[in-house]
C-alpha cells in the first residue's frame, strides 16, 4: 500500500489530573508514555486537551462474559470488547463458561486470538478448574497456563466448584504457576431453585429464595482450604455482609484470599425484584439495603479488592419472559465506571486514588497481567482511560455496543464518561466514541 497509515502516532495528552491529582501532561509515543511532565510539547503529535479531565490507569475487568465460542448470538469477542473500550477497559478476563467450556489449551487460543484479532483490548481467557464445568474431574490447568494464552485465572464461573477435594486440588495445582481459583461460592442444594435472594420481599412474594448463608458457607470453606494450602482465591462477586465480614477475618489471619463485588451490587436491592421485570435477576442475586452498605465498606477498607463487572449479555429473549424463565445476569461493561463513581466517588468513600487501585491495578495484580494496572509514568505501557467526571448521561441500551439489552441502569442518569481510551498506545476511544481497533499493521 503507497498510503500505509502513521506507524508511530503520538499523541499529547495536555493537562489531565493523573489519578485525580496533579495536573500533568503525558506524551504517549511507540505504545508507552515517552515522557511526563508540564508544558511539554512535541512537534507532530496530536494535541487532547484533557483540561477537567482525570488520567486513569487503563481499567481491567477480571470477570466478562464474552460468550465466544458459542453463544455468538449473545456477545461476540468483537463486540463484547468494543463495549470494553468504550467503558475504558484496556484488559478484560473472558470467563470459561462458553461452548465449547474453555477447559482445553486449544479453546483458550482461541479466545486469546479472537482478542487479538479484534484489536480492541487484551482479552485474557479464564481456564475452566472443572472439565465441561461439570465439577467432576479438574481440566488442564498445565496445558492452559503454558499455553499461548498464558491463563493464570481459573474459575467455573456460573458454577460452583462444590466438591472440597476437587477445590483443595485445584488450589494446589496453580500454586506452581502462581495461579488463582476464582470462584463462584453458591452452595448448590442450598440455592436448589432460588430466585431471588431470601428474606423480607421473597416472602412477599411468593418466590424460592436463595440465603446468604449459600454463599457464606462456601467462602469460609475456601479460605480455610486456601490456608491449608498455601495458595492463592479469589472469591467472585461477593454480594453479602457476612461474606465481607469472613473475607476480612481471613485477611487478618493472613490467608491469600482476594475478593471481588460488582457494580451492581454497590447499588441496587432485591426491592426491585417487586417489578417482576427480569431485567433484575442476576446470580448472586441483588440483596438488602445492609448488604450494599456492607460491600461499599469492604471495597473502600480494603476487604473487597477489585470490581467486576460480571458483564452478562443476553439476547432479549431469554430476558423478555416471565421471572422464572428468564436468564439471570446483566450487561455491565459499559457502565461499570460511572456506577462506581456513583456508588463510591460520589458519597465520598473513596478518591480517584482508589477508584484506579479497585479498578485496575488490582485486578492486574490478581490477573498477573503485564502492561497493565501500572502507575501513568515515564516508560509504562500507554494503557490510559480519561474520564470526564462533570459529565452525566441517560443509559439507554440500544445505543451500546454489546448486544445485550439487559442494563439494570437504563434510562438512570449516571456521572462521569470515558472520554478517550488508549490501548497500548492506540486510542481505542476518541471523543468519547469508538475509534479504531489496534491493529497490526497500525502496532
Ligand atoms: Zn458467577
Amino acid at each position: 500500500m503507497s498510503t500505509a497509515p502513521e506507524t508511530s502516532a503520538a499523541y499529547l495528552i495536555r493537562g489531565a489530573a493523573i489519578g485525580g491529582g496533579a495536573r500533568t501532561d503525558l506524551l504517549v509515543r511507540d505504545g508507552i508514555i515517552a515522557e511526563t511532565g508540564t508544558g511539554l510539547s512535541a512537534a507532530g503529535a496530536a494535541v487532547i486537551d484533557a483540561d477537567g479531565l482525570v488520567a486513569l490507569p487503563g481499567l481491567v475487568d477480571l470477570h466478562t462474559h464474552l460468550r465466544e465460542p458459542g453463544r455468538e448470538d449473545a456477545e461476540t469477542v468483537e463486540t463484547g470488547s468494543r463495549a470494553a473500550a468504550l467503558g475504558g477497559y484496556t484488559a478484560v478476563h473472558a470467563m470459561a463458561n462458553s461452548s465449547p467450556v474453555a477447559d482445553t489449551a486449544g479453546v483458550v487460543e482461541q479466545v486469546f486470538t479472537l482478542g487479538q484479532k479484534a484489536g480492541w483490548t487484551d482479552v485474557r481467557p479464564v481456564g475452566a478448574v472443572t472439565v465441561g464445568l461439570a465439577g467432576e474431574r479438574l481440566a488442564e490447568l498445565g496445558a492452559m497456563a503454558d499455553s499461548r494464552a498464558r491463563v493464570r485465572v481459573f474459575s467455573d464461573d456460573g458454577m460452583c466448584v462444590h466438591d472440597p477435594i476437587l477445590m483443595r486440588r485445584a488450589l494446589e495445582y496453580v500454586k506452581a504457576f502462581d495461579g488463582v481459583i476464582a470462584q463462584h461460592a453458591q452452595e448448590p442444594r442450598l440455592t436448589d431453585g432460588a430466585q431471588m435472594n431470601e428474606g423480607a420481599v421473597s416472602a412477599v412474594l411468593g418466590m424460592t429464595g436463595w440465603p446468604a448463608v449459600a454463599e457464606e458457607s462456601i467462602i469460609a470453606r475456601d479460605v480455610l482450604l486456601a490456608q491449608h494450602v498455601d495458595s492463592r482465591l479469589h472469591v467472585c462477586h461477593v454480594s453479602t455482609a457476612g461474606s465481607v465480614e469472613i473475607i476480612r477475618w481471613a485477611k487478618q489471619r493472613g490467608i491469600k484470599v482476594t475478593a471481588e463485588v460488582t457494580p451492581h451490587h454497590l447499588w441496587l436491592t432485591d426491592e426491585l425484584v417487586r417489578s417482576y421485570d427480569p431485567v433484575y435477576k442476576v446470580n448472586p442475586p441483588l440483596r438488602t439495603d445492609e448488604d450494599v452498605k456492607a460491600l461499599r465498606a469492604g471495597l473502600a477498607d480494603g476487604t473487597i479488592d477489585i470490581v467486576g463487572t460480571d458483564h452478562a449479555p443476553h439476547p432479549s429473549e431469554a430476558k423478555e419472559c416471565e421471572w422464572a424463565q428468564a436468564a439471570m445476569g446483566m450487561t455491565g461493561l459499559e457502565t461499570a465506571l460511572s456506577v462506581v463513581q456513583h456508588t463510591m466517588v460520589e458519597s465520598g468513600l473513596i478518591g480517584w486514588d482508589d477508584f484506579a487501585r479497585v479498578m485496575s491495578t488490582a485486578p492486574a495484580r490478581i490477573g498477573q497481567l503485564a502492561g497493565h494496572g501500572q502507575p501513568l509514568e515515564t516508560g509504562s505501557a500507554a494503557n490510559i482511560t480519561l474520564v470526564d467526571p462533570a459529565a452525566r448521561w441517560q443509559v439507554d441500551p440500544q445505543r451500546m455496543a454489546t448486544k445485550g439489552r439487559n442494563s439494570p441502569f437504563a434510562g438512570r442518569e449516571l456521572p462521569g464518561r470515558v472520554v478517550a481510551t488508549f490501548y497500548r498506545g492506540h486510542p481505542t476511544v476518541l471523543d468519547g466514541a469508538l475509534n479504531t481497533p489496534l491493529t497490526s499493521e497500525g502496532a
